[in-house]
């Protein structure tokens, strides 16, 4: 047997699987991802995540078959160096990264862009493996995209996939990219929560940021506006339900364009909230497809939220 890692590099944690040939998962560790300092910080703690990841499985890991790392930012395999992953603490430049991490660990590593590798594990093994085309959707704190189209990863000229930035409402809501109305900025956690805590500081009522305290976060996670949903709180449902609807509008577009045979809706908030989120979504897509008679296939992220770190590890084996 040879086991592999994975790794899921994400702004708010880091998240590493010790896999084994067949994909099923050995061991899994996590940890918030730093706030300061730089670059080799974070490789520090993503070296300390896989050691507990292997740890769990009973492995060393200098015997693991290879690291695989699905990381945000500009992604240059070849050349082992992640650039301008800007949600990192002071990460605008370049960083080698996978000397970094092969020099702390020993097996060699290897590089791809988190949103790929997530939408390439559930092609390979989860939702979509009977297909032959496949839209990733990431709704969490933004909204990202990933494709797969006739078997093979599409990403353009290195940026296709930012299904978040599909324009839903043209000199709309203002999106963190700069520009306006992009489905983003009406669906991501991180637009949600300020139109939230305006919507609060201008009187609206709402248990949000009372749960938030209670559970001790400084920020609204995933878990929290489910919480706040459970209890019909008002504000968290119309936005919810705003955020569903520019979902619908944005995914309807894209199936338009693509004719995916497969969508699946992962993320934070796509796991948290799930399938009856899921079917909210297909909803409020049908009134946008133009072939509505024959939509696509769409489902919950079967590999939930170890999927980025599982599709981190299949880079192992790429040529
Ligand atoms: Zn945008």
């Amino acid at each position: 047997m040879s086991a592999r890692g994975g790794i899921d590099l994400g702004g708010t944690k880091i998240q590493a699987v010790v896999v084994d040939d067949k994909h099923e998962v050995l061991g899994d560790s996590r940890r918030p991802t730093p706030h300061e300092g730089g670059p080799q910080d974070v490789a520090d703690a993503m070296a300390e995540t896989v050691r507990d990841a292997a740890k769990a499985a009973g492995l060393e890991p200098g015997t693991l078959a290879g690291i695989g790392v699905g990381s945000p930012g500009a992604v240059d395999d070849g050349a082992g160096t992640v650039t301008s992953a800007r949600n990192l603490p002071g990460w605008e430049g370049s960083f080698d990264l996978a000397t970094s991490l092969s020099s702390a660990l020993g097996p060699i590593v290897r590089l791809g862009n988190d949103v790929q590798v997530a939408t390439d594990a559930e092609f390979a093994l989860g939702a979509a493996e009977d297909s032959s085309s496949l839209l990733g959707v990431f709704w969490g704190t933004g909204v990202g995209g990933g494709l797969v189209l006739d078997g093979e990863p599409w990403l353009g000229r290195g940026a296709a996939g930012e299904i978040g930035h599909m324009v839903v409402r043209r000199g709309g809501a203002h999106c963190t990219c700069g520009r306006r109305g992009c489905m983003e900025a009406y669906a991501g956690r991180a637009a949600m929560e300020i139109t939230a805590r305006h919507k609060h500081e201008d009187g609206a009522k709402t248990d949000l940021f009372k749960i938030m305290e209670k559970r001790g976060r400084d920020r609204l996670t995933s878990g929290i506006w489910a919480r706040a949903l459970k209890r019909e709180d008002k504000l968290a449902t119309s936005l919810i339900e705003r955020a569903v609807r520019a979902l619908g509008a944005g995914v309807a577009s894209a199936v338009n364009l693509l004719d995916v045979e497969t969508v699946v809706i992962g993320g934070g908030m796509g796991v948290r909230l799930g399938e009856p989120y899921v079917e909210k979504i297909a909803a409020a897509m049908t009134p946008h497809l133009f072939s509505a008679d024959r939509p696509p296939a769409i489902s919950v992220a079967h590999l939930g939220d170890l999927g980025g770190a599982i599709g981190a590890s299949l880079l192992v084996d790429r040529s």
